[in-house]
């Protein structure tokens, strides 16, 4: 017998001979190449797999380097896909008197996932099992669907913060698939967003945020705006910032320090011109700005001189946290946090904290003056900046690690599986768990638990072709707005063709050799126009997908006003059978928090209500009332309200 590694000796001794060639030619699909991805391709080429596709559509950024173990600096720039296949397949140990030692194949994609044109059912019949290292609902359920339609086992992962779990999808096994059940919206933003091209109230506050850090942190180095003051192109605010952490060190020291209040509330109006108006402008002034949605404006000499007889509103004796402050007013608010920090310098948290004072109030100046000038609107109250900032969940490079580890042991699982019944013939609804990994020990001591795989929802149109009841006002929708809302952003289609059940007249077509310039005049048509009013049936079709669902139509011309707004035009209500995802900013589940939601904790541990878990709208409007025979009907608003935030940086 020929000699073999110890890595892979280690391998054959748990796992057999057997199992260490079915890994060894086994075809694996990874789709993603980030936090989660690095992690499992290190974890594949360890145990020995050589054959590994990955896609990805990014590119190294530098803020990656602290988590994304394959990526060094000198990769910045790279393809994530290209550097990790690269890198992770001179990991794979080889064996050293064998000829096959030479067959490692790890490719790589630089793509998205959702281009129908290069990732098809076709392509992913080629493997023999999917990972998932994802960070986005669109995807997901594009990878989810393409593995139903394809019957390949799909190994899907999601983490928030210390929180995440394992799950396995499979279409003959008869389990749950990812569109099953309602997911908890998140969304992560990218860094360039927040340093650059901020446009949702989150951005500036996550920015607000790195500043806090900046200002007060232990090491100012961890904060993504830090700069090396030594460097050639050093942002104008990184020397007012260090001039004010110094007299902040003496302060802590005790030190006496020629430092007044005066010198303080100096130092803050450098700090607060540099950030908004010297390096706005600079930016400008570099054409750095062409991709924002507004051109920023450099806060106004009015606002800076006015702030000066401004008091700060927190001081303020009628003073009320759901008050919205002025550009003026958050100057002053800013300044005051500083000169309070300066004077009791023991009671600054050297990391934010939403429910401490300081924090909050320097964060909602600060990202309010920045939305200023970015013109985001609406302005934050201290109140709602608070409940924005509390939900945004930074990424933990462990729990990652934790995640990825688990993929790999429900890979074995289903191998073996192969391994036993052979591809056509695979049910791993007994041999593979759902498996949470969490922050607090259950009572039994555990940190992760694995449950049975879940069964799928009968009503889910996904993996169970049930059909779907729409509900909305008829007069009021183009079939654009029909195509684009709820076809696409709701429903994941990408290229849906629209039928008319009864008498079968294509009303729209769309994909690989659609005609869809003599559809294009429908476009603009009111439903009725097209016969779509109500009790009409629907069929929407998807070749991309291989997936077809029917629809019922029902017209609703009153619909109750949002809160605190008018009835959206755009309003509709789909019945029971709608799985996934509230509107609009649709991304990474947490499906450990919809279990805790649907009262299912995994048969037979009952250790969930020892789990902590984010505080999100979206669990107080009802999730999964498919559940309940009584009440078939989920809401979904157009305002996609209620979701958790992760922002991808530690
Ligand atoms: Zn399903």
């Amino acid at each position: 017998m020929a000699a073999i590694s110890p890595m892979l000796a280690s391998v054959q001794a748990t796992l057999g001979p057997e199992m260490l060639q079915m890994i060894q030619n086994s075809k694996i699909l990874l789709v993603g190449a980030g936090g989660i991805g690095c992690e499992l391709l290190k974890n594949l080429a360890f145990t020995g797999f050589r054959h590994v596709t990955v896609i990805d559509l990014d590119t190294i950024d530098v803020s990656n380097l602290n988590r994304q173990l394959l990526f060094r600096t000198h990769h910045v720039g790279q393809p994530k896909c290209t550097v990790a296949a690269q890198v992770a397949s001179q990991m794979v140990p080889l064996n050293p008197l064998s000829s096959s030692s030479l067959a490692v194949q790890y490719t790589a994609h630089h793509a998205n996932v959702c281009d129908s044109t290069i990732f098809d059912v076709q392509f992913v019949q080629t493997f023999h099992l999917v990972l998932n290292a994802l960070d986005n609902v669109v995807a997901r359920r594009r990878v989810n669907r393409l593995c139903l339609a394809a019957d390949v086992p799909l190994v899907e992962a999601g983490t928030t913060g210390y929180l995440g779990q394992v799950n396995v999808i499979h279409k003959n096994s008869d389990v749950a698939c990812y569109e099953c059940h309602t997911q908890e919206t998140q969304k992560v933003y990218p860094i360039c967003t927040i340093r650059s091209t901020p446009s949702m109230p989150v951005h500036t506050i996550v920015w607000a945020k790195e500043l806090y850090k900046l200002l007060f942190g232990e090491k100012v180095e961890e904060s993504m705006l830090y700069e090396d003051p030594r460097g050639e192109e050093t942002s104008t605010y990184m020397k007012p910032v260090l001039d004010f952490r110094d007299d902040m060190v003496s302060a802590k020291r005790g030190d006496t320090t020629t430092s007044t209040s005066t010198v303080i509330e100096k130092q803050g109006l450098q700090i607060i011109t540099a950030l908004y108006v010297t390096e706005i402008q600079k930016q400008l002034d570099m054409d750095r700005y062409k991709t924002a949605s507004k051109t920023p404006k450099v806060l106004s000499a009015d606002a800076l001189v006015a702030a000066a007889a401004t008091p700060a509103p927190t001081k303020h004796e009628s003073y009320r946290h759901t008050d919205l402050w002025s550009p003026a007013q958050c100057v002053a608010e800013f300044i005051a946090c500083l000169q309070d920090a300066w004077q009791d310098p023991a009671a600054v948290l050297s990391s934010f904290d939403k429910d401490d004072a300081v924090s909050m109030r320097l964060v909602t100046a600060a990202s309010n003056l920045r939305s200023h000038v970015f013109q985001i609107e609406p302005l934050q109250s201290y109140y709602s900046a608070k409940g924005i900032a509390g939900n945004i969940i930074p990424a933990i490079a462990t729990t990652n690690a934790i995640c990825a580890g688990l993929q790999i042991l429900q890979a074995f699982c289903i191998l073996r599986a192969q391994l036993k019944d052979g591809m056509a013939n695979l049910d791993i609804s007994e041999c593979c768990s759902y498996v949470n990994c969490l922050r607090n020990a259950t009572r039994n001591g555990l940190y992760l638990t694995a449950a049975q795989l879940e069964e799928p929802n009968p009503n889910c149109f996904v993996c169970k072709s049930a059909s779907v009841s729409l509900a909305l006002d008829t007069t009021k929708w183009t079939l654009g707005d029909f195509l684009n809302k709820i076809c696409k952003a709701d429903l994941g289609f990408e290229e849906p063709t629209l039928f008319l059940s009864d008498g079968g007249d294509c009303i729209w077509e769309e994909g690989q050799d659609a005609d869809q310039a003599s559809f294009a005049a429908n476009l603009v048509k009111r439903l009725p126009e097209l016969r779509i009013r109500h009790g009409t049936f629907l069929t929407i079709e998807d070749f991309s997908q291989n997936l077809e669902v029917n629809v019922t139509i029902t017209h609703q011309d009153v619909w109750e006003a949002s809160e605190g707004g008018e009835p959206d035009e755009f309003e509709f209500v789909i019945g029971g059978t709608k799985p996934v995802v509230a509107h609009e900013v649709p991304a990474p589940i947490n499906g450990f928090e919809q279990r805790v939601t649907n009262g299912n904790n995994g048969k037979g541990d009952d250790s969930d209500d020892f789990i902590e878990f984010v505080e999100d709208d979206a669990k107080k409007r009802p999730l999964d009332e498919a559940d309940d025979p009584a009440s078939k009907k989920q809401k979904v608003s157009s305002n996609g309200s209620g979701h958790i935030d992760t922002i991808d940086i530690s």
